[in-house]
């Protein structure tokens, strides 16, 4: 590797799986020091292990105000500051209009909207000059999907406060940027709501419509937020990076 990253301090929320798992682990590549949050112990230690070094865990729920607290608390007594945020925890499960509950809507917009928000807020006085955030969004935020609508939704909420947030943090010079991942599959997809077969089905009946004729993986995603979070992007603010094979192009 290259060390783009090289004594950068970093935080990835929902480090334990998929998308962020890949990124925690592209960032130490690159020579940062990694905090990864997760709700499950059990997962984030398996994480840290596959990670290998240079990383911390820390549990906890991003729509719990308490347990970001407790994070950035960690965070600023083990290493002062914080150079990049990747804000990736969330998720979402299917529900087609009639059918969504309450309960879905809280969930959905608790951990995806208030979650990240409050992750980036709570973040601001650990943040130097030039420090670079990243949200997770989605293709979601811009195109229609069936029985998807609270998480679209909420990705493009996410769009809208990278939009938003640069002329906020603009005398700190602190850029966000929000990256869109296409179809990816991950452990994620299982929380969905679909059986196996369904995520199959799902899975190929999306990879014929991408122009690049194929779903990616969690590693070409966190390839692109080495992008956002390093210096190689050092004059892109605001911008919505699809990384979709073109999906979302078409
Ligand atoms: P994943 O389920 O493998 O990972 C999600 C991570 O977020 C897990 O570590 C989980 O513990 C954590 N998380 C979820 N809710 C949380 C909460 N309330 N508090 C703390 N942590 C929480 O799924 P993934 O596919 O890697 O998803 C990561 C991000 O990428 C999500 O924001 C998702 O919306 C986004 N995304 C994924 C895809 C895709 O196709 N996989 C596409 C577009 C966007």
């Amino acid at each position: 590797m290259s060390g783009k990253l090289t004594g950068k301090i970093a935080l990835v929320t929902g480090g334990n799986s998929g998308i962020g798992l890949a990124t925690a682990q592209r960032f130490v590549a690159e020579g940062a020091y990694v905090f990864i949050t997760g709700r499950r112990q059990s997962d984030l230690d398996a994480a840290v292990k596959q990670i290998g070094k240079n990383v911390t865990a820390v549990q906890g729920d991003v729509s719990n105000l308490a347990d970001l607290d407790r994070l950035f608390a960690t965070i600023k007594q083990e290493q002062g500051h914080l150079d990049v945020i990747f804000a990736n925890a969330g998720g979402g499960e299917i529900a087609p209009l009639g059918s969504i509950t309450e309960e879905h809507f809280d969930k959905t917009f608790n951990t995806n909207v208030k979650g990240l928000l409050f992750t980036v807020q709570k973040a601001l006085p650990l943040l130097p000059e030039g420090a670079s955030i990243i949200l997770n969004a989605s293709t979601a935020s811009t195109v229609g999907t069936k029985a998807f609508s609270v998480y679209s939704a909420t990705k493009a909420a996410v769009r809208s406060f990278a939009r938003n947030w640069i002329l906020d943090l603009k005398e700190r010079k602190i850029r966000v940027n929000a990256i869109s991942p296409g179809v990816v599959p991950t452990p994620g997809y299982t929380l969905l709501g679909l059986s196996e077969e369904q995520v199959q089905e799902f899975v190929d009946s999306q990879a014929i419509t991408i122009p690049l004729g194929r779903v990616g993986t969690p590693d070409e995603i966190a390839k692109a937020v080495v992008f956002l979070a390093s210096d190689d992007s050092s004059f892109v603010n605001g911008i919505e990076l699809f990384v979709d094979g073109g999906m979302a192009q078409v």
